[in-house]
C-alpha cells in the first residue's frame, strides 16, 4: 500500500484525500490543518487522521474538541508521499520540510513552474516523472486545456492553438473574490499564463491564450480553436474525443446549455459534492472549417485536477504505467462508469 498524506484540506485537498481513500493501492496516513474549522470537523467526522500544521495553533484543536494524531513533520515522515494542497505560495514553502524527510511531494497549479522539478499531466507526460522529488500537478486551465492537446496532437498533429479561457471569479466558498458585476478581459495582455503554462507540459506546442474573468462560481469555460495539420472531419474528431477517458463529450440530447445544468447534472448522477473531473465538451460545438477545429468545453476547476493527483503519486513512485494508473483510479473513482450511462435518451422525462 501506498501510504499518502495530505498537507492542506481545503478545496483540493479534501478531494484528493476522498479519492485516494478509494484507491485500492493507497492508504491516506492523514490531513495537516492550520486551524479547526468546517474542514477539520469533516476530516474528522470521515476518519481522518488530523495532523497539525502549525505548531503554534494546536491549542485551538483542543479548545474545538478535536483529537490530533500529531504535528505535519510527523505525517510527512510517515508518508510515502505528500500531496500539498496548501495554497499557492505554501507549497513552495513547505518544499523545505519534504526534501528534508526525503518524502517526494506533489504541489498544485498555483505554484511557480521554477519551483519543481517538473510539471505533470497523466494523459500528457506521465512517464516524465518517476523518481523526481518535487512534481507540480498542472491548475485546472492547464489540465483541461492538455487533456485536449494530447490526443489531438498524436492523431492529427497540431500546427497552433488558439484558446479563450472565461474563468468564474471564484469558487463557490470563496466569498471574498469577484467580479461581482463586471466582465474583466484577465490580465489585458496577451498571452495570459496559461498558454506558458501548457508549454511546461507540451514545450514545443504553439499556444496562444487570452482570459477573462467572469461573476460565476461553477466552472471555468474554453472557447478553443485549433489547427490542425491535417484535416479530419468533426465527426473523426467527436469520435475520438469520446474514445478519451477524461473527456465528456455532451451529447446534444441532454440538452445542457452551459455549467448550471452541468453541476445539476452531476448532482442527479450522484456524482460526490456534484464534482466533474471530466472535461466537458459540447458535441454539437466540435466543428471543422479546413484545417480548424473549433469547440466549446467546460472545466470544473475544483475537481479535473484530483484524478491527476492520484496519478500523479503512482507516476513519481514508478508504482504502474500511465494506462494501469489510469485506468485503476478512474475505476476507484467512478469515472470509468461516464456521465451518460448507455447512449440512448430515456423514453420519458417525467421521473
Ligand atoms: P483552499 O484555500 O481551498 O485550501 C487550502 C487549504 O490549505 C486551506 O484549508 C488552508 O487553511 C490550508 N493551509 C494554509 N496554509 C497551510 C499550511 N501552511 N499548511 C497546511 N495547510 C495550510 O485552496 P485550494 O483551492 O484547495 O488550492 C490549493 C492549491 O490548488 C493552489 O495551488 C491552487 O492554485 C490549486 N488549485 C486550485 C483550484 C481551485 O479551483 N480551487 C484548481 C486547481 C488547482
Amino acid at each position: 500500500m501506498i501510504r499518502v498524506g495530505i498537507n492542506g484540506y481545503g478545496t483540493i485537498g479534501k478531494r484528493v484525500a476522498d479519492a485516494v481513500r478509494r484507491q485500492p493501492d493507497m492508504e491516506a496516513v492523514g490531513v495537516a490543518k492550520t486551524r479547526p474549522n468546517f474542514e477539520a470537523q469533516t476530516a474528522v467526522e470521515k476518519g481522518f487522521d488530523l495532523y497539525a500544521a502549525v505548531e503554534e495553533r494546536k491549542p485551538l484543536f483542543g479548545e474545538a474538541g478535536i483529537d490530533l494524531a500529531g504535528d505535519v513533520e510527523e505525517l510527512v515522515a510517515a508518508s510515502d508521499v505528500v500531496v500539498d494542497a496548501c495554497p499557492s505560495g505554501v507549497g513552495e514553502q513547505n518544499a523545505e520540510m519534504y526534501r528534508a524527510h526525503d518524502t517526494p511531494a506533489l504541489l498544485q497549479g498555483g505554484e511557480d513552474a521554477g519551483a519543481v522539478d517538473a510539471s505533470f499531466n497523466a494523459r500528457a507526460n506521465y512517464d516524465e516523472v518517476e523518481g523526481t522529488d518535487l512534481v507540480r500537478v498542472v491548475s485546472c486551465n492547464t489540465t483541461g486545456l492538455s487533456r485536449l492537446v494530447a490526443p489531438l496532437e498524436e492523431e492529427y498533429g497540431i500546427e497552433k492553438v488558439r484558446a479563450t479561457l472565461v474563468r468564474r471569479g471564484g469558487d463557490p466558498a470563496q466569498s471574498g473574490r469577484g467580479p461581482i458585476n463586471d466582465i474583466l478581459p484577465n490580465p489585458v495582455t496577451l498571452p495570459s499564463h496559461h498558454g506558458p503554462d501548457v508549454n511546461t507540459i507540451f514545450p514545443d506546442l504553439a499556444i496562444d491564450t487570452l482570459g477573462l474573468k467572469v461573476p460565476a462560481t461553477l466552472m471555468h469555460t474554453h472557447s478553443v480553436n485549433v489547427t490542425l495539420e491535417s484535416e479530419p472531419d468533426a465527426d473523426e474528431v467527436r469520435e475520438l474525443l469520446e474514445s478519451e477517458s477524461r473527456t465528456f463529450l455532451i451529447p446534444e440530447w441532454l440538452d445542457i446549455d452551459g455549467a448550471g445544468k452541468l453541476k445539476e447534472f452531476a448532482q442527479d448522477r450522484g456524482r460526490p459534492r456534484a464534482d466533474i473531473w471530466e472535461n466537458c465538451i459540447w458535441g454539437e460545438s466540435v466543428s471543422m472549417e479546413g484545417r480548424d477545429l473549433y469547440l466549446f468545453q467546460a472545466i470544473h476547476q475544483e475537481s479535473d485536477v484530483v484524478p491527476e493527483n492520484v496519478d500523479a503519486i503512482r507516476a513519481v513512485l514508478g508504482e504502474a504505467g500511465r494506462e494501469e494508473s489510469t485506468t485503476r483510479t478512474d475505476e476507484a473513482m467512478g469515472i470509468s462508469e461516464g456521465m451518460v450511462p448507455g447512449t440512448a435518451p430515456r423514453a420519458s422525462a417525467d421521473d
